[in-house]
């Protein structure tokens, strides 16, 4: 018979699930990009689990935080470091602490190496980079003064592997990926977890702009399970690794692509 720990022995670990209690009860979340997509997938599942979330975005409209909100739209460009610091100081005004970032703000688009014009590698850069990079220092500082924190950045297959037309943004992608690693290691002193999520092609409306009926047709054949994404599926992921259930996971890039980044010789038609 299989020898099962006791219940005490569950609870000492923090594995614990008692039925009602939701995964982000109290905690506060910021999500950039949260209205749109991924983040938007991600704002909505988080609160689900009891979060407060500020869905920062270059979309919202310019005004002040309504701490009231369950998800508050708030207006940042990720680009510009006087923004990400408002962002991050009206959300401790708010609230009082920031437990939780997802950095889902970015861009792309599929262009040739040889014709990729060198103002989109640098927007694709600043938005994807800069951007993770500045929302992180903003959101990471106040998370190390507290002495704990959870960081999601969202890479993509693209930063794992050399698919057409992605030099840009590929290259922001693979810069991602070893940001949250270095992240990882410089934060974990202060109790914050940094990971990625790198998703395979998921249904949102940049990928409604950005693909064309044949970009689908490739990206759905290198897919094992041979269909996109969803941002819900997406969400799920997230919530994982900013819960208490990968409280030893860090510095880790999850790919959530169908199978794609696993993908070798596929006979099937
Ligand atoms: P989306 O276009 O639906 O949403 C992106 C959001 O980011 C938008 O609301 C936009 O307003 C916001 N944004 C853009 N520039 C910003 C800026 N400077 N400051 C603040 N906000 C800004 O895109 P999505 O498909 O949900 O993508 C979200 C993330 O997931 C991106 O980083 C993207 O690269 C990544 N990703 C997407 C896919 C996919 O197939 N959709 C696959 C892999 C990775």
């Amino acid at each position: 018979m299989l020898d099962l720990p006791r219940r005490g022995a569950y609870r000492k670990h923090g594995l614990e699930t008692e039925g009602t209690r939701m995964r982000l009860q109290d905690q506060v979340a910021v999500v950039t990009g949260g209205l749109s997509g991924i983040g938007a997938a991600i704002a909505a599942r988080f609160a689900s689990e009891g979060a407060r979330v500020v869905a920062a975005d270059l979309a919202a409209p310019e005004g002040p935080l309504d701490a009231g909100a369950t998800i508050a739209p708030l207006h940042v460009d990720v680009t510009q470091e006087a923004s990400t610091d408002a962002m991050a100081a009206a959300v401790m005004d708010a609230h009082g602490r920031i437990n939780i970032l997802v950095n889902s703000a970015g861009f792309g688009l599929d262009i040739p190496f040889l014709d990729t014009p060198v103002a989109v590698l640098d927007r694709i850069l600043a938005v994807n980079v800069r951007g993770t990079f500045l929302a992180a220092q903003a959101c990471g500082r106040a998370m190390r003064d507290a002495g704990s924190g959870a960081i999601v950045n969202i890479a993509s297959v693209s930063g794992l592997r050399g698919s057409s037309g992605r030099a840009a943004y590929g290259a922001s992608k693979g810069a991602i990926v070893t940001l949250t690693q270095v992240m990882a290691m410089d934060l974990a002193q202060y109790g914050i977890r940094v990971n990625a999520l790198a998703p395979g092609p998921v249904d949102t409306p940049l990928t409604l702009r950005v693909h064309t009926p044949e970009t689908r047709q490739a990206w759905t054949r290198a897919t094992m399970l041979r269909r996109y994404g969803t941002p819900e599926e997406m969400a799920a992921a997230a919530l994982f690794l900013v819960s208490a259930e990968a409280a030893y996971i860090t510095g880790h890039v999850l790919p959530v692509d169908g199978g794609f980044a696993a993908a070798g010789m596929d006979s099937r038609a």
